[in-house]
């Protein structure tokens, strides 16, 4: 069970942007990582303040989970059909809010121009779509430069004015004894420009959260795991920064029939003992719909493997296919009437070592095991 967030960072349901920020401040100078080394309950304690938080500084995630709680964010949860949004990592939110005091690793121009959130987009498809290849539609959505101000924030047919703290650099500097520390102007956050009258569709953020259709292409013989870049078409950048990356995960969901290792696939197939011994033959449908006719030769052992030469998947992007790979299982006849039992053993009484030299043989050497006991 998934801890609230308001109580992860102990604050109450209705605090503000600024008692969240103090609270998850608080919280995470105590239990960085850096600051415990090798304690793996703060580092968890560490990650589930950072969770936290990610969530509830962000209005439509936190509209989210005060309606839906921990499953607004599960796999499927907020778009159904099993599609789950995350957006951010764990480094933008640290640098976030330890930038200013680490330094300032960030890159901050003046203007407090920042680059926008990476998106992650879970998409499942089948084993038989990756054997095609698609196009897939997917509604993102993420937030995209106000048009109404351009993303100034500023509400249109007025500027943002230059901060009068820091002169529209963004930082100050504060003299503390020997040490001249540096850190992001309280006024702007950092912006270098204040805005007196915020345009009305962003509220100043400059930024409105919008859903796009997009349309991916997903290439055939792309396996479990892959993960394809769309470059800038996740979250818009703040104040003019460019855009974050949006992440195609994809998985391929597991075939009833066809197991799959790389480009090869396989498929296991239960003959009769009758057509195992007699020979014979059956047919197998292969991802592309075609059907196919397997020979079994007669005297064909449990497990025996035929290769059909590529029937497997595409290789992604290149012109080989993979190979599909038949085995037979040997079921034994179950349930029989009184004609069938007396037909076997009939068979059983005319069967000679010759019909299965593997038991006859094993027996054998079983017997000279046994045997080299008396010996010693
Ligand atoms: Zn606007
Ligand atoms: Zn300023």
């Amino acid at each position: 069970m998934k801890a609230d967030f308001y109580e992860t960072l102990g604050v109450q349901k209705g605090a503000d942007d600024k008692e969240l920020k103090a609270a998850f401040r608080k919280l995470a100078m105590q239990y960085h990582p850096d600051r415990n080394p090798g304690d793996d309950a703060c580092e968890h304690k560490f990650k589930e303040i950072n969770e936290a938080y990610e969530t509830l500084k962000d209005p439509q995630k936190r509209a989210a989970y005060d309606r839906f709680g921990h499953a607004a964010f599960e796999n499927g949860g907020m778009n159904g059909a099993g599609h789950g949004f995350a957006a951010g990592g764990f480094a933008d939110i640290f640098e976030d809010i330890f930038g200013d005091m680490m330094g300032g690793r960030r890159q901050r121009s003046s203007g407090g121009r920042e680059r926008g959130a990476d998106l992650r987009y879970n998409m499942e498809i089948t084993l038989e779509e990756a054997f095609t290849g698609k196009t897939a539609q997917i509604r993102v959505p993420a937030s995209v430069t106000c048009t109404e101000c351009s993303g100034s924030g500023a509400k249109p047919g007025t500027q943002p004015t230059t901060c009068n703290t820091c002169s529209g650099s963004g930082r100050v500097r504060a003299t503390q004894g020997f040490f001249s520390i540096e850190r992001t102007c309280p006024t702007c956050q950092g912006r270098g420009q204040i805005i007196k009258d915020p345009c009305q569709k962003c509220s100043g953020h400059g930024r409105v959260i919008e859903e796009r259709s997009l349309s991916v292409n997903i290439p055939a013989g792309i396996d479990d795991g892959t993960r394809i870049r769309l470059a800038g078409e996740g979250e818009a950048g703040m104040r003019g920064g460019p855009a974050g990356d949006l992440y195609i995960f994809l998985s391929v969901k597991p075939h009833e029939l066809f197991q799959r290792d790389g480009a090869d696939l396989y498929c296991k197939v239960p003959i009769s003992m009758t057509t195992a011994a007699l020979g014979g033959s059956f047919e197998v449908t292969t991802l592309d719909g075609s059907q196919t006719r397997v020979k079994v030769p007669e005297g064909s052992q449990n497990g025996r493997q035929f290769r059909l030469k590529g029937k497997g998947m595409p290789v992604l992007r290149q012109p080989s296919v993979g190979d599909l790979y038949i085995q037979v299982s040997v079921e034994t006849p179950q349930n029989l009437t009184r004609r069938q039992r007396e037909l076997l053993e009939e068979f059983e009484k005319l069967s000679s070592q010759e019909n299965s030299p593997q038991s006859s043989g094993f027996f054998s050497r079983m017997k000279d095991f046994f045997e080299s006991f008396g010996e010693r």
